[in-house]
C-alpha cells in the first residue's frame, strides 16, 4: 500500500489544481479508498469534488473522521502541502479498515474528502450539509516546517470588499470639480493603522487596494479594497469588524465619497481539544517522531477550525522541512513532493490510524473528549 500512496500523493503533486477544481486528485483518492473496500459518495455535499468514504466493521461503535485536503494554490502549485494531506488520509482509513476487520469491534470510519480549503472552505459547506451529525472526533494532519506539533488555535477571519465611488475630473486642470475615492482609501488604511495600537496581539488586518483609479490624469472615481481582519476569539473579532468599518467610513466621511460594503464570514477559530492531543502525540512518539509538548498555537486560518466546533478535533502538524522554510513558498512545495514528504505522508498515515484506534476502543478518552469539547465550543 504505501507505494500506492506515494505515487497518488505525488501525482497530486505534479498535477495541482485549484479549489472547487480537484477532479484528479478527489478521483484518486476516491478510487483508492473504493478499491480498498469503503463505499464511496461522490459529488458530497453539493460539491462535485468532495467525497464521503466510509466503512464500518459493526454496528453500534463510535464514528471517526478522518480529513482529506487536495486542493493547490495559484502559482506556487502545492506550496501548502496538501497533496500529503489527502493522501495521508486516505492511508489511514485503508490502514484502519484493514486492521478492523475480521475483529468484532463496532466503529465506523469516514474518510471525508474536503475541498478548497485555500479559498472556498469545503469544510464549511460540509459542516452546513450535516456531514458530521453522527461524527464523534475529527482528525486531520498538515505538513509543516520545524518540529512537528499538536495545532492549538487558529484565527477566526472576516472578509470584506469596499467600494468608494467618488466623481471624475482632470487630475491638474480640474481637480476642485473632483471627489477623490483614492483618497478615501488612503484615510481608511491611515485609520487601521491608528487602530493597531488599540486591539490586542492576536487581532491581524491586512488588505489589498483592487482597483485604485483608471488614469493619472483622472481624479479616481471608482476605487475597490478587498480586506481580512482576523482573531482567536469570536467576540474579539466581531468588535474589531465593526471598528474596521467605521475606519472604512472615515474615509467615505472625510472625501465626500460614497461607500458600499460587502463582507462575509469566513473560517472560525479552531478549538483545540487535549484529551485527542494527548494521545495523538504518544502515538507520534511511539512511532519516533520528536514532537513539541502540548498544543501549539498557529497564525493562520483553517475550515478545519469551522470542524472544531461541531465535533472532538486534533489537526497535526507534521515536519517535512526544516525551521524557516514557509509555508506557500517555493521551498515548502519542493519539500511537499520529496522522500521527507513521503516519510511524512507514513507517519502521518500511521498517527492517525493509531489515533482513531485509541478513541475506537477507549471509551474513557471518547468521553474526556466530549467533555472538554462541550465546555471550550463558546470560546
Ligand atoms: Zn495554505
Ligand atoms: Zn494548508
Amino acid at each position: 500500500m504505501s507505494q500506492t500512496l506515494r505515487k497518488i500523493s505525488e501525482d497530486i503533486h505534479r498535477n495541482p489544481e485549484l479549489a472547487f477544481r480537484e477532479y484528479k486528485a478527489a478521483n484518486w483518492l476516491a478510487s483508492f479508498l473504493e478499491g480498498e473496500g469503503f463505499k464511496v459518495q461522490r459529488s458530497a455535499a453539493g460539491m462535485e469534488t468532495a467525497f464521503i468514504a466510509e466503512y464500518v466493521s459493526a454496528e453500534g461503535g463510535p464514528t471517526v473522521a478522518i480529513l482529506a485536503e487536495y486542493d493547490a494554490l495559484p502559482g506556487v502549485g502545492h506550496a501548502c502541502g496538501h497533496n500529503i494531506i489527502g493522501t495521508s488520509a486516505a492511508g489511514a482509513g485503508a490502514a484502519l479498515k484493514r486492521a478492523l476487520s475480521g475483529t468484532r469491534l463496532p466503529g465506523r470510519v469516514l474518510v471525508l474528502g474536503t475541498p478548497a480549503e485555500e479559498g472556498g472552505g469545503g469544510k464549511v459547506l460540509m459542516v452546513k450539509a450535516g456531514v458530521f451529525k453522527d461524527v464523534d472526533a475529527a482528525l486531520m494532519v498538515h505538513p509543516t516546517s520545524g518540529l512537528s506539533r499538536i495545532g492549538g488555535r487558529s484565527l477566526a477571519t472576516h472578509s470584506f470588499q469596499f467600494d468608494y465611488y467618488g466623481k471624475p475630473a482632470h487630475a491638474a486642470g480640474s481637480p476642485t470639480e473632483g471627489i477623490n475615492a483614492l483618497d478615501a482609501v488612503n484615510i481608511f488604511f491611515h485609520a487601521v493603522a491608528c487602530l493597531r495600537q488599540h486591539v490586542p496581539e492576536d487581532v491581524r488586518m491586512h488588505g489589498m487596494i483592487t482597483m485604485g483609479g483608471d488614469a493619472v490624469n483622472i481624479i479616481p472615481e471608482h476605487t475597490q479594497v478587498r480586506y481580512l481582519a482576523r482573531s482567536y476569539s469570536l467576540k474579539t473579532l466581531a468588535s474589531v469588524v465593526e471598528r474596521v468599518k467605521q475606519c472604512a467610513k472615515a474615509g467615505a466621511l472625510a472625501t465626500g465619497c460614497r461607500l458600499e460594503i460587502q463582507e462575509r464570514e469566513g473560517y472560525l477559530a479552531r478549538i483545540p481539544n487535549l484529551a485527542i492531543s494527548e494521545a495523538f502525540i504518544a502515538n507520534l512518539r511511539a512511532l519516533g517522531e520528536e514532537v513539541l509538548p502540548g498544543v501549539v498555537d498557529g497564525k493562520g486560518s483553517t475550515d478545519f477550525g469551522d470542524v472544531s466546533r461541531e465535533v472532538p478535533a486534533c489537526n497535526a502538524y507534521i515536519r517535512i522541512a526544516p525551521e524557516g522554510v514557509a509555508g506557500h513558498s517555493r521551498e515548502f512545495c519542493e519539500a511537499a513532493g520529496s522522500a521527507e514528504g513521503a516519510a511524512a505522508l507514513y507517519l502521518s498515515a500511521k498517527s492517525m490510524a493509531f489515533t482513531a484506534i485509541d478513541l475506537l476502543t477507549a471509551p474513557e478518552l471518547l468521553a474526556r473528549a466530549k467533555e472538554e469539547f462541550l465546555k471550550g465550543r463558546d470560546s
